[in-house]
């Protein structure tokens, strides 16, 4: 049975498959292959996913959620209405759409997927982006590193086997950078380094906010449809910098035309702050890697944000090397991991790769601080970019005389101070009373290949104690998954040829609302037409009908966007 690989991303989704001896990216009911990451709900519970739901969002704010993937394994919660979902829930009907796209193209039912996440994602992260997967009905073959899957994609479409990668994945809400080293037939990661919190959405709010300085508008006080309007032009207005060298920024706030003329050499000054930490980021991964640019062999750049010929020569320029573009940036990952779906499965037209992962981050334990008795000192046992799977352990005496009972409390993070670290799960064992430093317990932590840990602790004695590490706050058991499932089940969920026409309607609300006079109404005429071919019209009716309201629309569009 096929095993699909998934781009899980902030911004778009994809999803791939290894046929025929390649990879091969999966259209969605809309016949493109980036299906935005955003989920939104109708008044009357019909669920809609993708890009009908990313025009939803800005006519329906308060009943759509976007960008969920930043809150993933935390215990935010996202309001559709009157539902209230998590994050890995909102994923999960990401992935459910992928699978059903993916069941549509090949004709066959589909319930394995690897899924790629962000080689920063932490153990809550990469935890609740497998039980999305659950979610959706799919068993997660395995959950891959974004910069692996990248590695393996671009080292197919180089043909070169051995060389030394490093992989720039600027993406919607995430930057990864990685240093992959392929020799023979194994890829590895050799170090990671990223940050969570720096994407294309950061170009987007800075040109925001310098929108906002220019006319003295209050961002924070406008209203969330507002806010998501500005920060579409501030989007639009981006995407326009990288097609040509200057753009206009419209937007019409209440009564008021606002207008705004930006070139991309005011774009690169404006996000300076953000080419910095891109930068830092660079720097970071080859000092872990032990590398510097002479031993790279190529620089691949990965994700929609390295579309822009200014981030492109910001590379190039600081690194004094041409960077390499892996044919569409923003799908390079997606078939990495159709590609290592296709390993899973052991195709025989593909050669048997081993991809080595590494853990991204730290892991410990905290010991007691003896200038600071309410602080915990880090002591690590698995460091940053230590090949997976990993298991390592540590030996810990008692510190006090008498002690019967040793907490061990496991954190993940770099900093030395464990309140800076992220707090992971708690295991207590006793050891008999005994003078301070005679009794202690090995600690084992086991990191697997999906980068989930097991934490094992033994005493002298022979007692042991183990723990998967679990937040129970935020994990789901069992029988709770199974619960959610059957309500995630019941949601309304239209058929997948029902996007389409539902599309051009939101697309037309979407308009409506940033259009004025003569405009609005000839959105309302073609979409009183539309409804009423869509009721009496054939297939091909409708089918010609969605082309005449799409040219209209993006004839629309352009006097909104259009360039300078
Ligand atoms: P993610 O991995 O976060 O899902 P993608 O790799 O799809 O994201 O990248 C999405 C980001 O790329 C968005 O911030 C989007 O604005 C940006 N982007 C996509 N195309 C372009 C373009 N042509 N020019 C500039 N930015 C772009
Ligand atoms: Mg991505």
């Amino acid at each position: 049975m096929a095993i699909i690989g998934i781009d899980l991303g902030t911004t778009n989704s994809l999803v791939s498959i290894w046929r025929h001896g390649r990879a091969e990216l999966i259209p969605n009911s809309l016949g493109t292959f980036l299906t935005p990451s955003v989920v939104s709900m109708d008044k009357d519970g019909t669920l809609w996913t993708g890009t009908v739901a990313r025009e939803k969002m800005h006519t329906q704010p308060e009943r759509s959620a976007a960008s969920f993937k930043r809150q993933m394994g935390t215990s935010h919660d996202f309001r559709l209405g009157n539902h209230i979902f998590k994050a890995a829930e909102l994923s999960s009907l990401i992935l459910k759409q992928l699978k059903l796209d993916a069941e549509a193209y090949l004709g066959e039912l589909v319930e394995e997927a690897v899924i790629s996440v962000p080689a920063y994602f932490n153990d809550e992260q990469r935890f609740a982006t497998k039980q999305a997967g659950q979610l959706a009905g799919l068993k997660v073959e395995r959950l891959v590193n974004e910069p692996s899957a990248a590695a393996l994609a671009c080292r197919n479409q180089t043909g070169e086997d051995d060389s030394q990668f490093l992989v720039i994945d600027f993406g919607g809400g995430t930057l990864d950078v990685s240093v992959v080293e392929c020799f023979e037939q194994i890829i590895e990661i050799q170090a990671v380094a990223g940050d969570n919190h720096l994407g294309g959405n950061d170009f987007d709010m800075l040109i925001t906010e310098y929108f906002c300085g220019q006319h003295a508008l209050d961002f924070e006080s406008m209203t969330m449809s507002e806010q998501n309007l500005l920060l579409k032009k501030a989007e639009q207005c981006k995407r326009e910098l990288t097609a040509s060298q200057a753009a206009m920024m419209n937007y019409l706030y209440r009564e008021d035309e606002l207008g705004l003329f930006l070139t991309t050499a005011d774009l690169v000054r404006i996000c300076a702050p953000l080419f910095k930490r891109l930068e830092q980021v660079v720097f970071h991964a080859l000092s872990d890697a032990g590398k510097t640019m002479e031993d790279i062999d190529q620089i691949v750049l990965v994700g929609g944000t390295c579309k822009m010929p200014a981030v492109q020569q910001y590379i190039g320029h600081f690194l004094h090397r041409e960077p390499f573009l892996a044919g569409q940036p923003d799908e390079i990952i997606a078939l990495g991991a159709g590609i290592y779906g296709g390993i899973k499965e052991r195709q025989s037209d593909i050669k048997d790769i081993i991809l080595t992962d590494i853990c991204p981050f730290t892991l410990g334990i905290g010991i007691i601080d003896r200038n600071n008795a309410r602080d915990h000192i880090m002591s690590p046992i698995i460091e940053r970019n230590s090949p997976l799977p990993t298991s390592k352990s540590g030996f810990y005496v008692t510190t006090r005389d008498l002690q019967t009972d040793i907490g061990i409390l496991v954190f993940q993070g770099e900093s030395m101070h464990c309140s800076e670290n992220l707090f992971l799960g708690e295991l207590n064992l006793t050891v008999p009373p005994a003078p301070n430093g005679q009794e202690g317990v090995v600690v084992r932590f086991t990191y697997d290949i999906n980068g989930i840990l097991d934490v094992e602790a033994e005493n002298r004695h022979g007692d042991v104690v183990k723990k998967l590490i679990m937040n129970e706050h935020i994990r789901m058991d069992n029988q709770e998954l199974e619960q959610k499932m059957q309500e995630l089940e019941q949601l309304k969920r239209p058929a997948r040829e029902q996007a389409a026409n539902q599309l051009v309607f939101s697309r037309g609300e979407r308009l409506y609302m940033e259009l004025l006079g003569d405009d609005r109404q000839v959105i309302l005429n073609l979409l009183n037409w539309f409804s009423g071919v869509l009721e009496a019209g054939s297939p091909a009716a409708i089918a010609a009908a969605r082309k005449k309201t799409d040219d209209t629309f993006n004839y629309l569009e352009s006097k909104l966007y259009g360039g300078v």
